[in-house]
């Protein structure tokens, strides 16, 4: 069941071109911008352009396309950030929070990627 999408939220005015961002790459089902409080030197969110709540919500609804679509797009992030694991580089963390207890600020889904030097401990 697809959840209760509310298109007020930040990342549907930075989809709309109602707020700016800083655009790393985008296609036809994704966009991806650095987080404007970077927890890394590497720290880039991927959105999918369809209004999506969480992972959970997008793994069930979206078409295959919109997730070949994301996930592409995640690679080629990996690849311009230089922290690719597959080419050479030393990797980083991806992270996807969903509701209240994985405490999501914002209600659209997006995977934080993280790299450019050593995470600390997962849970927090
Ligand atoms: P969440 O806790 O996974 O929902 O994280 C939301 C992330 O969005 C946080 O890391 C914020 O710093 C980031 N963020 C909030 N507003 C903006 C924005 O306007 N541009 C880029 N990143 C943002």
């Amino acid at each position: 069941m697809a959840l209760a999408y509310d298109d007020t939220n930040i990342f549907a005015r930075i989809l709309r071109g109602e707020i700016p961002c800083d655009k790393v790459a985008e296609n036809d089902h994704a966009l991806a911008f650095r987080d404007i409080n970077p927890q890394a030197p590497v720290h880039v969110l991927v959105i999918p352009k369809g209004a999506y709540v969480s992972l959970d919500d997008f793994a069930a609804n979206a078409s295959d396309a919109e997730i070949l679509s994301f996930t592409r797009l995640c690679a080629q992030v990996c690849t311009s950030e230089g922290v690719h694991l597959a080419g050479g580089h030393d990797g980083f963390r991806a992270i996807a929070n969903a509701g209240p207890h994985g405490v999501q600020e914002v209600p659209h889904y997006h995977l934080h990627i993280l790299g450019g030097r050593v995470m600390g401990p997962m849970l927090a």
